[in-house]
């Protein structure tokens, strides 16, 4: 609170700005995350920089991606680190080939809520996609995410198919600052050098994905042909 205030900033709800407080989560995510000294690292909403500092003590290389330009100045001022760079603009939409410069990377990310899915989704199903994900994120959407067959989703199949998710610790609203009406959960994904399918056309067999979950309680042949719209 304190440091967003000598900024002359408060927290964006918009932005899903929930700042960790608590060294402790901070921690689980940079072991899960097993950084090595030969490491390039994207980070997802630095935010004050809590996590980009400590991942900063061991990587060779962090990029960092912030859509709140405030915050984005401010860290990169504090930081004054040549092997940090951060990249002002929208993690849902970034050139991932380009600001990784099609280096092999890590990403880490305590995540904005609100746009967990179509960030992970868009790294993962980039051309350089990163070889392994630590995240911060929504506990339902964690749950979501590791779900097997029975209990799957289009959320645990659109992340299954590029890598395998486990749950690494829950986290409770009192490690942020302001707190979430949320608790959290940090995860590791394991990514895949290929996805599980080769899929000649992603967005055809997400939309059949899609049709198979549209009706849970209807058998699957139903579900396809309404959602569909076949015979
Ligand atoms: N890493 C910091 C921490 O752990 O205290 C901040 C985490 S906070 C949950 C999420 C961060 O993501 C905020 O800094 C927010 O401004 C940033 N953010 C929100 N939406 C974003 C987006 N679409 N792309 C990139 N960053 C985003």
């Amino acid at each position: 609170k304190k440091i967003l205030s000598e900024l002359g900033l408060s927290p964006r709800k918009g932005l899903g700005q929930n700042f960790l407080i608590d060294q402790g989560p901070v921690n689980t995510i940079i072991e899960a995350a097993d950084i090595k000294s030969v490491d390039v690292i994207i980070e997802i909403g630095p935010g004050l920089g809590i996590v980009t500092q400590q991942i900063l003590q061991t990587a060779r290389k962090v990029i960092a991606v912030e859509l709140d330009q405030k915050l984005a100045i401010a860290l990169e001022q504090k930081m004054q680190n040549p092997s940090f760079t951060v990249i002002y603009g929208d993690a849902r939409e970034v050139d991932v080939d380009a600001i990784s410069l099609n280096m092999r990377y890590k990403l880490v990310a305590n995540l904005p809520y609100y746009a967990a899915s179509p960030i992970l989704r868009h790294f993962l199903e980039s051309p350089n996609h990163p070889t392994k994900v630590v995240a911060m994120l929504q506990r339902e959407v964690a749950q979501n995410i590791v779900a097997e067959p029975g209990n799957m989703s289009l959320m645990s199949v659109g992340i299954q198919l590029y890598g395998k998710p486990t749950i690494v610790a829950y986290v409770p609203p009192s490690a942020f600052y302001p707190r979430p009406k949320v608790t959290s959960a940090i995860i590791h994904i394991d990514v895949y050098n290929e996805p599980l399918l080769k899929l000649d056309n992603r967005d055809a067999f997400f939309r059949i994905v899609r049709a198979g979950f549209s009706a849970p309680r209807k058998q699957l042949h139903n579900s396809l042909s309404h959602g569909l719209k076949i015979s």
